[in-house]
């Protein structure tokens, strides 16, 4: 499973002069269909043709190795993957990682290129949060881990139903006391079962979590929630403790993942919106947003989900610019072109901890360039709104 170190460490993959990243990433074809061999002859040209462009640039030493083994590999699997796979190599640095993934991928694709290609993986991982489903009653609670496609129970908590008081049958003060102390223990219990949830917040066990409680219960066990703890809270499901099912755990929690992201979409891109219009936080084109991206003032960049677009990079001092310039404006060193800019901001905005966001079909965001930006701070605003001149 890949986690968020392996995910830093490949954007922080850099190849200079003849290495080749080798970024591929495999999408199995659907259990009920018999396309299984048209995935083998799939993968099979896309090496081939990797080869042979490979070949024409410097850099085809390097690249033939992996790229044969990555076709061995495909060559294995004999059409029986479930799975999606992405493979991350560069054999002049030693670099050869695989990781297993949800069979979410658009397609299957391969990349040869001086860095690794991390948009498909970023779509992925920003849709899939590492979630916990927990399940509560009044003297039972069940954690299960919901992580790319993948569900693991945690932990239980059970408290011993209450043995009956002497007095029970007599009706009168000894049962309403009987009752009193059945819901101290159940108070008692709710309390144990938001305090796992926030030990288990503090140690990065989960990003989000979701409730299956009976509705009777959910008001006083929500009371005892911390509420940094709550604020991680995506919803609530009617559910029972002991018929809780596997199935159950990835149907809620997929739905309200995807819920609470296409509501996050939204309410991101009017903010960016909002705050371009005003001339506050916000920055819209890919001019605007890379110069922000430069001055490390971007906190949240959004991007259309198919958003490509062609930019240069200076190769001496990193400067991306959307002009398509010879010479670097910066420090005057020839230019490289990028036939995506993506390949370049994507991996920056995950070594700098940008939120990235992908927005779906959204005509106005695409009418403001498809590419935006929510700013911490302006850096030509930094002085108070005053106008200083340099
Ligand atoms: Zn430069």
């Amino acid at each position: 499973m890949i986690t968020r170190e392996d995910f830093r460490e490949l954007a922080e993959f850099q190849g200079d002069g003849a290495d080749c990243a080798i970024s591929f990433y495999f999408q199995p074809a659907p259990p009920s269909n018999r396309s299984h061999r048209e995935q083998a002859i799939l993968v099979k040209d896309l090496v081939h043709q990797a080869l042979r462009e490979a070949e024409k640039s410097a850099r085809n030493g390097s690249a033939r190795a992996d790229l044969q083994r990555i076709l061995d590999l495909a060559g294995n699997w004999q059409g029986n993957r479930k799975r999606a796979k992405a493979v991350f190599a560069c054999v002049s640095k030693n670099i050869w990682r695989e990781f297993d993934l949800p069979p979410q991928l658009a397609k299957t694709q391969l990349f040869v290129n001086r860095r690794f290609h991390l948009k498909e993986l970023a779509v992925l991982l920003g849709g899939q949060p590492r979630l916990w489903v927990a399940f509560v009653d009044r003297h039972r609670a069940r954690f299960f881990d919901l992580h790319l496609d993948e569900v693991k129970e945690q932990e239980a908590l059970f408290r011993p139903l209450p043995r009956r008081g002497r007095g029970d049958g007599f009706g009168g003060y000894d049962a309403g006391h009987a009752e009193r102390s059945v819901n101290d223990e159940a108070l008692h219990h709710f309390k144990n079962v938001a305090e796992l949830l926030r030990l288990a917040l503090e140690r990065v066990a989960f990003d989000r979590f979701v409730i299956g409680c009976q509705d009777v219960h959910w008001h006083d066990f929500e009371a005892q929630l911390h509420p940094y703890v709550k604020s991680r809270l995506l919803g609530r499901f009617a559910a029972e403790v002991g018929s809780a099912t596997v199935k159950q755990v990835r149907e809620q929690g997929d739905r309200m993942v995807r819920e609470s992201l296409a509501q996050h979409r939204r309410e991101q891109m009017k903010e960016v919106l909002d705050q371009a219009r005003s001339n506050g936080r916000g920055v819209t084109g890919l001019r605007r947003v890379l110069r922000s991206l430069e001055m490390g003032e971007v906190q949240v960049l959004l991007m259309a989900e198919n958003y490509s677009a062609h930019a240069v990079e200076c190769a001496s001092c990193g400067h991306l610019d959307a002009h398509m310039v010879q010479y670097c404006p910066v420090c005057g060193r020839r230019t490289q072109e990028l036939e995506d800019v993506c390949d370049a901001i994507v991996p920056a905005a995950i070594r700098r901890d940008v939120e990235l966001v992908y927005v779906k079909d959204e005509p106005e965001f695409d009418r403001i360039g498809s590419i935006a930006a929510l700013l911490r701070f302006r850096a030509d605003q930094k002085r108070g709104g005053i106008a200083v001149a340099s």
